[in-house]
């Protein structure tokens, strides 16, 4: 029998199809039978297996951009959606000094089987979007992809800011919103930090990257938004950026 999965939700489907929202680690969800796989509860409820609080801010800006959000159902250590499907971190043995005990043992069919569960169908789903906007408007949607980080790695130094811009090749939108959030005093914005948003392969790569839509990943610090006043304030406080970034373009 062949295991259905819901992989994916795309909220405000309807909404402007100008700019589209993906969230790919939303959920710390596995399908059916796979649990935890094999972590305690509060590890897998951790930073390893989701970034804490992207739904919510995910939700909140597509209520205030009026536009469609595409977040994966399932855990990114089940399966990896930022990351090739070759990558050797698409489906992980170890995570911040956590070894997954349920993916120890995944060979090349069950890496697939997760491909066809998860994987693939939430890509699907962000093609879907971005076809919508192709049809009814000439042109792909304007990305932007939202992440959260956490403060402290272990064994690593505090990171300082409280929102990362990443970006590849689209200087124009990651300019647009570096000078925007750092024109507010009170911020500290990471500048391809903490990660670098260059990785072929990964979800942008795929979907903007190969398209050249213009996009940039934001990722805010998790302390920030793990409750859902917290994701609202937030959401409230990026909206007005990433409408501004995509009218200079
Ligand atoms: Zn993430």
């Amino acid at each position: 029998m062949i295991q259905e999965y819901r992989a994916h939700e795309t909220v405000n489907p309807g909404g402007d199809p100008s700019l589209l929202i993906v969230c790919d680690h939303a959920s710390n969800a596995t399908p059916e039978g796979y649990g935890t796989l094999g972590l305690p509860a509060d590890e897998f409820a951790r930073h390893i297996a989701w970034d804490i609080g992207a739904e919510g801010v995910s939700r909140a800006l597509s209520r205030l951009l009026d536009c469609p959000v595409v977040m994966s159902r399932f855990s990114r250590l089940f399966i990896d959606p930022n990351r090739g499907e070759d990558d050797p971190t698409l489906i992980m043995r170890l995570s911040d000094g956590a070894i997954i005990p349920g993916n120890r043992d995944v060979d090349e069919a069950e890496t697939e089987k997760r491909l066809d569960l998860c994987y693939r169908p939430y890509n699907a789903a962000i093609d879907a979007a971005i076809a919508r906007a192709e049809a009814e408007t000439g042109r792909g949607p304007n990305i932007i992809s939202i992440h959260s980080f956490t403060r402290q790695l272990r064994g690593r130094p505090e990171r300082p800011y409280q929102v990362g811009i990443l970006y590849d090749w689209d200087l124009d939108t990651a300019g647009a919103l570096l000078k925007s959030l750092r024109a507010e005093a009170d911020l500290t914005i990471g500048d391809n930090e903490p990660y670098h948003g260059r990785l072929p392969g990964d979800c942008m790569w795929r979907h903007a990257t190969r398209r050249q839509l213009s996009n940039a990943l934001i990722e805010v610090r998790n302390d920030l938004i793990e409750t859902e006043a917290g994701q609202e304030d937030w959401a409230a406080r990026l909206a007005p950026h990433i409408e501004g970034a995509f009218s200079k373009t």
